[in-house]
């Protein structure tokens, strides 16, 4: 079953304990923030609890909590800091909702040019110039995600 591994099958949890490749944008003592390497839009993100729960539907409260809070702090740091017009946050649970990899995470994507639902599932494989972009990107900002999560986020 795959919500069981304890992680030494799981790609999640080998990218949590930086045992497998990522380009990180932010870690803390419970999440891991990286980028997707099948983007929809530039600088889709994954948010990921350090510990192994099949999905959102699996995960505690607290854990849903602060996978959620983190993947608010981007969305809100996209659309004020980063400019981007509109963001998907999404969490696919079971395989008849698309989930694909059964390591609870959210999607956080900017959308830069619109087109909704629709354009969900047109997707093209990160480069590393994108993945050095966006990474760069959020360089300065990754003390403001820590200090939203933390309550302490001051807009502007
Ligand atoms: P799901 O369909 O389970 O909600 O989404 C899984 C996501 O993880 C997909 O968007 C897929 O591109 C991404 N993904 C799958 N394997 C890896 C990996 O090894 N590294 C990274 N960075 N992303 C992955
Ligand atoms: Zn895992």
């Amino acid at each position: 079953m795959p919500g069981q591994m304890a992680g030494g099958g799981c790609i999640f949890c080998n990218i949590a304990r930086g045992e497998a490749p990522a380009h990180i944008v932010y870690e803390d003592d419970s999440v891991a923030v990286f980028l997707d390497i099948y983007p929809v839009e530039k600088g889709h993100l994954l948010v990921i609890p350090r510990s192994h729960y099949e999905s959102v539907a699996d995960a505690p409260p607290r854990v849903a909590a602060r996978v959620f809070a983190t993947a608010a702090a981007l969305a809100r740091l996209y659309r004020e800091a980063l400019g981007a017009p509109g963001v998907n946050v999404v969490a696919n649970s079971g395989r008849p909702a698309g989930q694909e990899v059964f390591h609870f995470h959210v999607h956080v994507i900017p959308r830069w040019r619109g087109g909704g639902w629709r354009t969900l599932f047109m997707r093209h494989r990160l480069t590393e110039d994108e993945a050095r972009e966006v990474l760069e990107m959020w360089r300065p900002l990754r003390g403001s995600i820590g200090e939203y999560v933390r309550g302490a986020f001051m807009p502007g």
